[in-house]
C-alpha cells in the first residue's frame, strides 16, 4: 500500500549524507509510483511530485544536516498543503438556523453522516434537526428516522404515505419548522443515484437554491479510487459544495481519494467518517491525514529528527542574536512558527498505536495563543518588528485592529518580548538574569 511504498523509498535515502540530483529524481519517481498505486489522480500526482522535486533540489535540502530527513519533511509539508493546510470547521449562520445540505452518490454515506453530524453537534451544545429530503428510495425516510432516533435528535419528514412528495418543498417547510421550534442547525439529507445523472444533480441544485445553505457538504466514499475526481468535479459543476466529507475511511484505504478531491476541487475536507456506528466520526485534520498516509514509527522518527536538526541550527543563530542585542520581533515570529510545527508533530505522535492517552493530552495544546501572537506580529511593519521601540500608542491601536486583538494583548506581547530579550541578553553574555520582582538569583 501507499504507506509501505513511501516507507521503502525513504529507507533507501537514509544514511546518505549528501543527495545527488539522481538520488532525488529516483525518490520522486518512487513517490510518484506509490501515489499512482494508491489511486491518486494523475494530474494531482504530477503537480505534487513537481513541487516536492523543486524543493528537494533546493537549498533547504542541500544545506540540511540530514538531507534524507529533510526530504521526508518536505513530502509531509506538501501533503498537508494539498489536504487543505489548516483544518476548517463548520461556518455557522449569524442569525437563524445554520443550514447544512448533504450531497453525493447513493451509498456514499450521506444518511449515516447526517446522524453522525447531528450527534456530534448535539454533544457540542447545538440543537440540530434532520430533514428527510431523499424521497427517491423507498426506505430513505425511515432510515433517517432510525438514525435520528439513535442520535437523539428531531427528524422532519413528509407525512407517511406521502413519499412521492417534492423534496424542495420538504426542505423549505423544514426550515420554517426549525425557525418556529428554534433548532439551531438544520441538516438536509438528499437523494443520490448510483451514477452521476443530470436529473439528480438538478434536484440537488434546486434544493440548494431553495434553502440557501450555509454549508453544502459533498460526501464521498474514500474507497472510490480513480472515480473520485470525475465524481467530485460533476458535483462541483452541478451543485457546487463548500466542503467535503470523506466516508468509509475505516477500510484499508490510505487516502488516495482524499488527496485527489481536496486538490482538484480546492474545497476543504471538514470531516472523516470511519465506520458504521454513529460515533465513528471525527473532524478532519490535514496534518493527521498526512501522517496517516506517511504512517509508521520509522518515518515519524525521521521527521522528528529533521525538526530537531533544524531547531539546533536556528537556536545557535538566535543565541548569537541575543548576545549582540539584535534579536527582533521578526525572530520572535520565526520562533513562534517553529512552535507551531512542533504542534503538528505532536498530532502525528498522537496517531501512533498505543499513544491514545497521550493524544488526548496533546489535543489540549493551545495553538490559538500562538496564532494570536503571530497575527499581532504580522500586523506590524517590518520597521516595527525590527525596532520595537517605535511602537507608540497609536501604532499599537492600529496593530490591535489589524490583528483582530486588543491593545492590551498587543501590550502584553511587547512586554513579554522585551523581558525575554533582556533576560536572554544577560544569559548570552554569561551574566545572571534578573527576574522581575525577584531580585538577583
Ligand atoms: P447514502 O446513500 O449516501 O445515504 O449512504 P448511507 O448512509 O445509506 O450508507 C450506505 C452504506 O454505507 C450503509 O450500509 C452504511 O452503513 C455504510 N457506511 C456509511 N458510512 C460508513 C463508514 O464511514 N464506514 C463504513 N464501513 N460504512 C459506512
Ligand atoms: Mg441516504
Amino acid at each position: 500500500n501507499l504507506t509501505d511504498r513511501l516507507a521503502d523509498t525513504f529507507k533507501n535515502l537514509r544514511g546518505k549524507g549528501k543527495l545527488s540530483p539522481a538520488d532525488i529524481d529516483g525518490t520522486v519517481r518512487e513517490i510518484r509510483r506509490a501515489l499512482l498505486e494508491a489511486d491518486v489522480a494523475l494530474e494531482v500526482v504530477k503537480d505534487f511530485t513537481g513541487r516536492v522535486r523543486d524543493r528537494a533540489l533546493g537549498d533547504e535540502v542541500s544545506k540540511s544536516l540530514n538531507p534524507a530527513q529533510q526530504v521526508v519533511q518536505i513530502v509531509n509539508d506538501e501533503l498537508v498543503a494539498i489536504l487543505g493546510g489548516e483544518a476548517r470547521r463548520i461556518q455557522f449562520a449569524k442569525t437563524g438556523p445554520t443550514v447544512i445540505m448533504l450531497a453525493g452518490l447513493q451509498g456514499a454515506g450521506k444518511t449515516t453522516l447526517a446522524g453522525k453530524l447531528a450527534k456530534w453537534l448535539k454533544s457540542e451544545g447545538h440543537t440540530p434537526m434532520l430533514v428527510a429530503a431523499d424521497l427517491q428510495r423507498p426506505n430513505a425516510v425511515t432510515q433517517l428516522q432510525v438514525v435520528g432516533e439513535q442520535a437523539g435528535v428531531a427528524v422532519y419528514a413528509p407525512e407517511p404515505g406521502n413519499g412521492k412528495g417534492d423534496p424542495v418543498r420538504v426542505a423549505k417547510d423544514a426550515i420554517k419548522e426549525a425557525n418556529r421550534k428554534q433548532y439551531d442547525v438544520v441538516i438536509v439529507d438528499t437523494a443520490g443515484r448510483l451514477g452521476i445523472d443530470t436529473e439528480m444533480m438538478k434536484q440537488a441544485a434546486n434544493i440548494r437554491k431553495a434553502v440557501d445553505p450555509d454549508e453544502v457538504l459533498f460526501v464521498i466514499d474514500a474507497m472510490i479510487g480513480q472515480d473520485a475526481v470525475t465524481t467530485a468535479r460533476a458535483f462541483q459543476d452541478g451543485v457546487d459544495f463548500t466542503g467535503v466529507v470523506l466516508s468509509k475511511l475505516d477500510g484499508d484505504t490510505r487516502g488516495g481519494a482524499a488527496l485527489s478531491v481536496a486538490s482538484v476541487t480546492g474545497r476543504p475536507i471538514l470531516f472523516a467518517s470511519t465506520g458504521e456506528s454513529l460515533d465513528d466520526f471525527e473532524p478532519f485534520y490535514p496534518d493527521r491525514m498526512a501522517s496517516r498516509i506517511l504512517d509508521l514509527g520509522d518515518i515519524l522518527t525521521l521527521i522528528e529528527q529533521a525538526q530537531k536538526n533544524f531547531d539546533e541550527e536556528e537556536s545557535l543563530k538566535i543565541a548569537e542574536k541575543f548576545a549582540t542585542d539584535t534579536f527582533t520581533l521578526e525572530d520572535f515570529l520565526v520562533q513562534m512558527q517553529q512552535l507551531k510545527n512542533m504542534g503538528s508533530i505532536k498530532n502525528m505522535l498522537g496517531m501512533l498505536p498505543g499513544a491514545k492517552g497521550m493524544r488526548e493530552q496533546l489535543e489540549n495544546f493551545d495553538e490559538s495563543e500562538i496564532t494570536r501572537t503571530e497575527a499581532i506580529i504580522q500586523s506590524m511593519t517590518l520597521q516595527e518588528r525590527r525596532v520595537p521601540k517605535l511602537l507608540n500608542g497609536s501604532r499599537r491601536v492600529r496593530i490591535a485592529r489589524g490583528s483582530g486583538t486588543t491593545v492590551t494583548e498587543v501590550n502584553g506581547l511587547v512586554n513579554r518580548f522585551e523581558q525575554a530579550a533582556k533576560m536572554m541578553k544577560t544569559v548570552a553574555r554569561g551574566g545572571t538574569p534578573q527576574i522581575p520582582g525577584m531580585g538577583p538569583i
